[in-house]
């Protein structure tokens, strides 16, 4: 079922670091070997053996209206006999610019970078720029992409593996990185009181996802802004799983709260590889060449990758019942998935906002980084391998969100519900 597949990893292993180019492809947490992929349409992905799998990872979110979408697939086909690449400015940079900044509440400007890590990297320059402090707090199992500062309890891909401190990273690096249990304000409070004057920032996922997915408490972000504002700490929300997934103007529009900086990437790309920091004015302007915060990019603004990302980004401004119809696609999902689970007996906590949810098996509420890790991985493995077994195409660690896209259909997602009734079964 799997053969060209197995053929192939054996042949990835031999050429690229454990035969994958980004670690939790590896299928490490759930064990078994990965699934090479051939091509997607919609909501479906084909492997290399000629197998369906109905998508629950969308390219980590980017397909947020399903595999090879149209519209962006043709925009990118034009604008590639342009040129892929110039290396000077285009008006498209603009075009997208003043787009993102209609979407998104509380923001003047945008710098395109490649990559959410980029983002982030960069975003905590501008802040440490900013401010003149060195320090910043982050939350354990966020991520913020992969830049030495945020290795420091960093969720999914690294608690995937088991690590506890990461080789490469130096102890002077991580001595500024302070870290909090994620909903733990009072923590938060503290570090703030301990290192009064030096805290350049506060970086959150307004809506975590790479420990599963993970709500912010009612209180937990005003409490953050609040402290933001008492000591002039620069709020930044990490937006690059929840940017334009959430909402237009992502988690900030969602939950009526202000932050200081945005990142964001994935779906802002359409599955090109794009990043970018925004905010106001005051704090933007600090980045080269209008300030001193140097900042960089030779393939920043690709043409090819604004188009893709203009594309897809002004389909959702323009018809936000999408955010509706995923919203009510994913309810509809975890109603079945609590009825599988329950008829199997099965304690389960299933956690969900719009079209991010996941799934832990565990009598407890998932509220942060150690009720994640408190669930039973052992059960998850096996529902996993079965639902892949049923077609079904699961995030492979139980750390992960699940990311649903538009093109799923009532009967995708029955077929997913009786795919888990049948796993269920057959595991418990
Ligand atoms: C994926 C992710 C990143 C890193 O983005 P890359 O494009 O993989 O570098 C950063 N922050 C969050 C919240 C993410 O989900």
């Amino acid at each position: 079922m799997y053969s060209k597949s197995e053929m192939l990893f054996g042949k990835a292993k031999e050429v690229i670091p454990g035969g994958v180019n980004s670690p939790v492809r590896a299928f490490k947490s759930v064990g078994g070997n990965p699934i090479f992929m051939e091509r997607a349409k919609g909501a479906y992905m084909y492997d290399v053996d000629g197998n369906r799998y109905i998508d629950y990872i969308n390219s980590w979110g980017p397909m947020i209206l399903g595999h090879a979408y149209e519209p962006v697939v043709k925009a990118i086909q034009e604008y590639a006999t342009y040129s892929t690449s110039f290396g000077a400015p285009t008006e498209l940079e603009i075009k997208i610019a003043e787009l993102i900044v209609s979407m998104v509440p509380n923001i003047d400007m945008v710098r395109m970078v490649n990559s959410g890590t980029e983002a982030c990297m960069t975003a905590l320059r501008l802040a440490r720029g900013y401010t003149g402090r060195n320090k910043f707090i982050k939350f354990e199992g966020c991520y913020h992409g992969h830049a030495d500062a945020f290795l420091v309890s960093a969720g999914s891909g690294v608690a995937t593996l088991g690590l506890q401190s990461i080789p490469g990273v130096t102890a002077t690096v991580a001595d500024d990185t302070l870290t909090a249990p994620y909903n733990n304000l009072p923590a938060v409070e503290q570090l703030v009181a301990e290192y009064a004057g030096q805290i350049a920032a506060i970086i959150v996922e307004p809506i975590a996802g790479n420990m599963g997915c993970i709500l912010p408490q009612p209180g937990f972000l005003e409490g953050l802004r609040k402290v933001c504002d008492e000591h002039n700490i620069v709020l930044i929300f990490d937006e690059v799983m929840t940017g334009f997934r959430l909402a237009r103007g992502g988690a900030q529009e969602l939950l009526g709260i202000k932050a200081d900086l945005v990142t964001f990437g994935k779906i802002i790309g359409a599955g090109m590889p794009v990043g970018a920091i925004a905010g106001p004015r005051e704090i933007m302007e600090n980045l080269a060449p209008a300030g001193k915060v140097y900042q960089a990019g030779t393939l920043s603004g690709n043409p090819i990758a604004m188009i893709a990302g203009y594309t897809l980004l002004q389909t959702l401004n323009d018809n936000p019942v999408i955010y509706q119809q995923l919203a009510e696609k994913a309810t509809y999902l975890v109603n079945g998935l609590k009825e599988a689970f329950g008829a199997a007996g099965i304690v389960h906590s299933i956690n969900q906002i719009g079209s991010m949810l996941s799934a832990h098996f565990t009598e407890y509420p998932i509220i942060d980084f150690s009720s994640a890790s408190a669930a039973n991985n052992e059960i998850f493995r096996r529902f996993f391998h079965a639902m892949l077994e049923r077609g079904v195409y699961l995030p492979p660690s139980a750390f992960e969100s699940w990311f649903m896209c538009n093109a799923l259909t009532t009967e995708d997602l029955d077929q997913t519900i009786t795919a888990a009734k049948s796993a269920m079964q057959a595991i418990k």
